[in-house]
């Protein structure tokens, strides 16, 4: 599923390429694709309106219109935006197409069938996204935050990250590297990470997200750009996919994967030990 990296790769994409054109007529392929309004309003409120900017937040991608209103668009596991030409026409999956002037068309599609728009006014973009954490990447989140945030907490930390009320944008693969690089069991309980951790994982997870947005994304298989180019974040990952690989780390054991709150969860044992870090390792990585 797109993650903060990929979602913030098409936003860029579509200031690039399709800010400021004119949506012609929109065609609705796959009404489940609409929550809100009905699919006829909500192509008939798309049409004549002119594309004036995109921004994300959080996993959410979101196109405004001229007209007030924003198209909110929750690219799954499969959401493919394509802008045609030049990719070629897709055929199959279609969920929506927008037909733009200049003779290009945007096309939504999905092999899963998991992906969701609305159509919302300022104010229920404002209630949409209201429960959401911090951006990762823009001010507001510092190991500070995540401490209080969740350093009285029992729960696990992997979990917690997940949470998008806590840190918005964050999923499986980024979260996996994250832990790594601070050197923390995912399992662990929040209330017994140490300041040092707080501070190895805040930075961690910035990092890792901005290396994903640099490298334009993750593409195990379906995720493309708006030019239906693939992401090369998964040439540089760590632990993620990558169980019986040796440890980046250079501890000399390797990658495992585990099943964790019914998701796939790859780390290295040595490199994050459950039950945290010994007083001296303590010392050493400070
Ligand atoms: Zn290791």
């Amino acid at each position: 599923m797109p993650e903060l990296p990929e979602v913030e790769t098409i936003k860029r994409d579509l200031r690039e390429l399709v800010v400021g054109s004119k949506v012609q007529d929109a065609e609705v392929l796959n009404p489940a694709l609409v929550e809100e309004p009905s699919a006829e309003e909500f192509a008939r409120r798309l049409k004549d309106s002119r594309i004036s900017g995109a921004r994300r937040r959080a996993k959410h991608l979101v196109i405004d219109l001229d007209s007030g209103d924003a198209l909110v668009l929750q690219l799954k596991i499969g959401g493919q935006l394509l802008l045609v030409p030049p990719v070629e026409e897709p055929t199959t999956a279609l969920m929506l197409v927008l037909r733009l002037d200049g003779g290009r068309r945007l096309f939504l599609r999905d092999e899963t069938g998991f992906t969701r728009a609305r159509l919302l006014d300022e104010d229920g973009l404002e209630a949409r996204f209201e429960d959401l954490g911090p951006e990762p990447l823009g001010g507001g989140f510092h190991a500070g935050y995540l401490r209080e945030e969740l350093g009285g907490r029992r729960a696990r930390i992997k979990g917690l990250l997940l949470d998008q009320k806590v840190v918005s944008g964050v999923g499986n693969i980024y979260v996996d590297e994250a832990l790594f690089d601070a050197r923390v069991h995912p399992t662990r309980k929040a209330n017994t990470l140490t300041e040092g951790e707080w501070t190895r994982l805040q930075s961690a997870i910035e990092e890792n997200l901005a290396a994903g947005i640099e490298h334009r994304g993750t593409t195990f298989s379906l995720y493309r750009d708006v030019l239906g180019r693939k992401g090369h974040h998964q040439e540089h990952l760590k632990v993620f996919v990558r169980a019986g690989k040796p440890c980046p780390g250079g501890c000399g054991g390797k990658v495992v994967r585990e099943k964790m709150g019914g998701r796939a969860t790859f780390l290295c044992p040595a490199c994050q030990p459950e039950d945290g870090p010994g007083e001296e390792s303590q010392l050493e990585l400070a």
